[in-house]
């Protein structure tokens, strides 16, 4: 049996950290951000590395970032209403 396999030190490279997490298959990644399992096993990182380029998921990926700060400011500029 060959193939790629996971490397644990995928999920500490920035291009990765946001979405990637190990899937119990060491043959497969998971994008937790579209939850879609990647198989690995040919194509090892670069499989990774064109999932972090496809369209779906760049937008899935901006729209939570935006949404994370845009959230954040709202809650900080917004004053509670006095009772
Ligand atoms: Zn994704």
């Amino acid at each position: 049996m060959s193939g790629c396999k996971f490397q644990g030190k995928w999920l500490t490279e920035p291009q990765f950290k946001d979405w990637l997490k190990q899937d119990s298959n060491v043959n497969f990644a998971f994008c937790f951000r579209c939850n879609k399992i990647i198989d690995i096993k040919s194509m090892g990182k670069t499989a990774l590395t064109s999932h972090g380029k496809s369209q779906k998921h760049v937008e899935l990926l901006n729209v939570a970032k935006v949404g994370g700060q845009s959230n954040i400011g709202a809650f900080v500029s917004e004053k509670p209403v006095p009772s």
